[in-house]
């Protein structure tokens, strides 16, 4: 790719930043790592404006790495409750904890360090040691895919190794001449967010349509391109709902598989025969799968484990799945 190319694109994307970013309680003239770690890791799957809340109270429940480190799971998962993706938070946690034994308690500087933590990927890693620490290492989101493909014209498979690899090649070529990496890593994700959009990008009003490649080409809606995955797998769960005395009956989940951790109400193995089904069935939809929650109510004999019973306001303190979490919020306990 020619050198003034990638120039002009960079220098167009650190314009448009400044031009236009957004002001993030994250984004500081000095930025703090912890702080940037915290709002790239809850971000992932989520838009700013449901994840700021989220950034903004478990950042006030746990101010430092090491107040992260010594958290009660159970409290960070409740605060994490409606995020989803709950390993996001195991994984922060575990990362907090490695910081503080391998590092002191400070956010290691570098991208290859950075890597060895817990929970930080490549992605996460370019964009702590570019903000923060201002080394010139690209970011390659979900934004930055579809900014290079259309700019550059580029139709190799983003979910694919080869594209994967492609895509982090050109976002490393494209950052090396400039004075402010965390500009233009910041800069072509909020370009992707709000400007270069997957449905009707603003091509019209874009300094660089004139030498777009995929704006030229009429492949705008084309790109980037995306293998399709197989057909996503569904399962039926079915909830016993045991109420007594003002309490309802929750386990806590094992330490694997989904919503390891969390609370929710005992597992049937089946509908059981004399239940009754407390509301329609919530389809809960995972990153590749279906939940369909059924929720019956029942007596406890219909149990066969030792049982805890929380209250509602007890049930507050509990890191739950969100369609738990609305169950309890709204049935009557
Ligand atoms: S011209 Fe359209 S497709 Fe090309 S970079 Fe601008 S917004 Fe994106």
């Amino acid at each position: 790719m020619a050198t003034d190319l990638l120039n002009t694109f960079r220098i167009s994307i650190e314009d448009y930043y400044r031009a236009h970013k957004r002001s993030l309680p994250w984004r500081k003239d000095e930025p703090v790592p912890y702080e940037v770690w915290l709002s790239e890791i809850i971000l992932q799957q989520t838009r700013v404006a449901q994840g700021t809340p989220y950034w903004e109270k478990i950042l006030a429940a746990f101010p430092t790495v090491d107040a992260l480190a010594n958290a009660e799971e159970d409290k960070l998962m409740s605060l994490w409750t409606g995020l989803g993706y709950y390993n996001r938070a195991r994984n922060l946690q575990k990362g907090a904890k490695q910081i503080v034994s391998e590092f002191g308690g400070e956010m290691p500087a570098t991208f290859e360090e950075l890597l060895t933590i817990t929970g930080i990927g490549p992605y996460t890693a370019a964009a702590i040691a570019s903000i923060c620490f201002k080394e010139k290492v690209g970011v390659v989101d979900g934004n930055v895919y579809r900014v290079l493909s259309r700019f550059f014209g580029i139709a190799t498979p983003i979910n694919q190794t080869a594209g994967i690899k492609e895509f982090q090649t050109l976002a490393n070529a494209i950052i090396q001449n400039t004075s402010d990496a965390a500009s233009y890593n910041q800069g072509i994700m909020e370009f992707g967010a709000l400007h270069c959009t997957p449905k009707k990008p603003l091509c019209m009003m874009c300094d660089l349509a004139d030498i777009c490649s995929a704006f030229n080409e009429g492949k705008v809606d084309q790109l980037p391109v995306k293998i399709k995955k197989g057909k996503r797998g569904s399962e039926e769960i079915h909830y016993a709902i045991v109420r007594s005395s003002g309490s309802i009956a929750l386990r806590k989940r094992g330490t694997s598989g989904i919503w390891a951790g969390l609370y929710e109400p005992p597992r049937l193995q089946a509908a059981p025969k004399n239940g009754e089904e407390l509301a329609p069935a919530i389809v809960h939809k995972l990153s590749h799968k279906d939940l369909k929650c059924h929720f019956w109510a029942v007596d406890e004999e219909v149990l066969d484990e030792p049982i805890t019973y929380y209250t509602k306001d007890q049930t507050a303190d509990l890191g739950m799945p969100i369609i738990i979490a609305n169950l309890v919020e709204n049935i009557k306990i």
